[in-house]
């Protein structure tokens, strides 16, 4: 059947090149949707390629799950609202590191089979691999048995694969609201590095060929206990940046199994993602000005022994009438988009109130913040859908310095990344994270339905600040409220 592996490899290849190239496309928001599109056919291409290995057993189970998993994602898919897509996120990346986990742990267990019906006994117990037995493995056993190497990646795969699994849960859960955004307790850092360092002994036990089921179960119970104790203290502005580092873990550990299988497309489709998901984590990080040591072993802000700053003044609200009117005799308006932007599909409105200004004279930009919303690119998104050109569209360290030469700062639903308390409260929980510094604005409207906390949970002192006015309202209404004072004025 040589030609039906021949027809498998080029499958795989194609499968490879729409990945690759899938990818690429998604580098820019106006080809993004055609890129998931043709990573999704390559997707295809690899299941279903597969399951024309001859080797393949089993494939009424398969394509049973498969079925159940696409009906299950096609149904979650359609109904996720965009404000939970990276719970969503965090789960697919999860599912997929718990398959590579769970393709380790099965081929662990075959191994320890196999050496079990080498050694000819029926209880599994630890049994060292030594090099004689290797071979007479190679002809006694019909399951191809690992090759040291495989092994290693086996199980270096399993153990990232563990950690991506259960601590994509956990972030899960937190982002969820499920779970408290920070859990801490003392000597919580001593705990995390005994389970890793445990995990990664057993591990390497495991590697040099000592294998036993009661060992293979130690190894991915700590694993797993290590990815929950590794996520749990980690919170707010580090969210995204945890979320990617999982996304890379998952493509890497993709790899490594896709070693040990001989399958060049989960190998491919791994290193694809572990290396787009290590660049995000790169980027993310250095937007929010922290290393990856620091976000993983120490939380943001919260300088011990700082005592938190009062905040003094009063919010004070405005008529959208009054708001309205202050931006269309402005000169510069810069319009910051936020979560609540999200939640409240306030895009469509906000472009067009800004298409109003403009058609005044105003001119105007929009602010992004690399983890405004609830996922990187969520503002992007947003406002490609709605039209906003990408010439209009700047990002933090661009539009900073502009910001004391602007005459009125549009707030829209944002709370922690224009809080100027990460510069100024060693006490915040926030403290460190670079904000948009609408504070430096001339006059600065914020947009929100009360007095709402962000993701953080803490208070904001941009919001009692003598040049800013708060608009009370939903996020769609307000804009809404906006666009007709506007076109009342201009009447
Ligand atoms: P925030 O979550 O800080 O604040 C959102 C604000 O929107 C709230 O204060 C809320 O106030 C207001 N709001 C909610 N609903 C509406 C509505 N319908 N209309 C108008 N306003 C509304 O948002 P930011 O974008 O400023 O910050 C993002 C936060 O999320 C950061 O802390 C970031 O670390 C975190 N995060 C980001 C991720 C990413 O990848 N981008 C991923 C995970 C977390 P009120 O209730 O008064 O209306």
């Amino acid at each position: 059947m040589a030609w039906l592996q021949t027809v498998i490899d080029a499958c795989y290849f194609l499968a490879a090149l729409l990945f690759i190239l899938g990818l690429k496309r998604m580098s820019s928001p106006r080809t993004a949707r055609g890129g998931i599109v043709w990573a999704g056919f390559g997707m295809l291409l690899a299941v279903v390629a597969t399951l024309l290995l001859p080797e393949m057993e089993n494939r009424g189970l398969i394509i049973a799950a498969v079925l159940i998993g696409v009906a299950a994602a096609w149904w979650s898919g359609r109904r996720v609202a965009m404000t939970a897509m990276p719970q969503m996120v965090a789960l697919y990346n999860g599912m997929g590191g718990g398959a590579a986990a769970a393709i380790g742990a099965s081929e662990l267990i075959g191994h320890v089979g196999d050496l079990v019906a080498l050694n000819g006994v029926s209880a599994p117990n630890t049994y060292p691999l030594l090099p004689e037995s290797w071979s007479a493995l190679h002809a006694a056993t019909v399951v191809a048995p690992l090759s040291p190497v495989a092994l290693t990646l086996g199980v270096l795969g399993a153990l990232i694969g563990s950690v991506s699994f259960s601590g994509s849960l956990i972030a899960f859960a937190k982002l969820q609201g499920w779970l408290d955004r920070r859990f801490v307790f003392p000597g919580q850092r001593v705990v995390n590095l005994l389970a890793l360092a445990a995990a990664v002994a057993i591990g390497a036990v495991l590697v040099s060929g000592h294998l036993s089921l009661g060992l293979i179960g130690a190894f991915f119970g700590l694993a797993l206990l290590f990815g929950v104790l590794m996520t749990l203290p980690i919170g707010g502005a580090d969210m995204p940046v945890v979320i990617s580092l999982y996304n890379a873990f998952t493509g890497l550990a993709v790899a490594f199994e896709g070693y040990v299988l001989h399958n060049e497309a989960m190998i491919i489709a791994g290193m694809v993602v572990g290396s787009a998901g290590t660049l995000l984590t790169q980027l993310m990080a250095k937007a929010m000005n922290r290393s990856l040591g620091n976000v993983l072993f120490g939380n943001f802000g919260a300088v011990a022994g700082a005592t938190a700053q009062a905040i003094d003044g009063s919010q004070k609200p405005i008529e959208a009438a009054d708001a309205a009117v202050m931006m269309a005799y402005a000169e510069r308006v810069v319009i910051v988009p936020g979560y609540g932007m999200a939640v409240a599909q306030a895009q469509h409105k906000v472009w067009e109130f800004a298409q109003l200004l403009i058609a005044r004279g105003v001119k105007v930009k929009f602010a992004i913040h690399p983890v405004a919303g609830r996922m990187p690119g969520h503002m992007n998104v947003l406002l490609a859908e709605a039209g906003v050109p990408y010439d209009l569209i700047v990002d933090m360290e661009d539009i900073n310095p502009e910001f004391p030469a602007t005459d009125v700062a549009l707030v829209i639903g944002a709370n922690d990344v224009v809080n100027p308390m990460a510069k100024t409260d060693p006490a915040s929980p926030i403290y460190g994270m670079p904000i948009l510094d609408v504070a430096d604005a001339r006059q600065v409207i914020v947009v929100k339905r009360g007095k709402g906390t962000g993701f953080a949970g803490i208070e904001n002192a941009l919001f009692y600040a003598d040049n800013a006015r708060m608009l009370y309202g939903d996020g769609q209404a307000a804009a809404g409220q906006l666009v007709s004072a506007l076109k009342t004025l201009d009447a």
